[in-house]
């Protein structure tokens, strides 16, 4: 079981079954949503994930194309999100509380990586999303 909460700890959750390993994804939106130069995200089923507390003091934003994020209503921690048709959460790592026993597998979106950023850790460095070619 790993635990999560936000920042004021209205908001908790807990993860009961497998989780993907953390991708770390340097994107423009994930910077944009995290305020850091790579947001470390996993994934877990929607069947593993059940909110503890809070689950009124969730904010929910999406851009036009659906993507966006989940945060608390008082302290703005980003929190799990459903992802795409509801069947997973898209989960910030940076929020759980306990160690998943998962670690970083990669470095996603590196090819639109800030001018600032460098990309520390042996983790493959990958132009796009898992599957995409090496940056550079
Ligand atoms: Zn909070
Ligand atoms: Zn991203």
């Amino acid at each position: 079981m790993t635990r999560g909460s936000c920042l004021c700890g209205a908001v908790v959750f807990e993860i009961d079954g497998e989780t993907t390993e953390i991708g770390m994804c340097h994107c423009s939106k994930c910077r944009k949503v995290s305020g850091v130069a790579s947001n470390a995200t996993l994934m877990t089923s929607s069947d593993n994930l059940r909110w503890v507390s809070g689950e009124d003091h969730i904010m929910k934003y999406a851009m036009a194309d659906g993507w966006g994020a989940w945060r608390c209503t008082t302290c703005g921690s980003p929190l799990p999100k459903l992802h795409g048709g509801g069947g997973a959460y898209w989960v910030p790592a940076g929020v759980l509380d306990d160690d998943p026993g998962v670690r970083i597998a990669g470095h996603i979106f590196v090819g639109s990586k800030a001018a600032w950023d460098e990309v520390g850790g042996n983790g493959p460095r990958l132009s796009k999303g898992f599957g995409s070619k090496p940056a550079d």
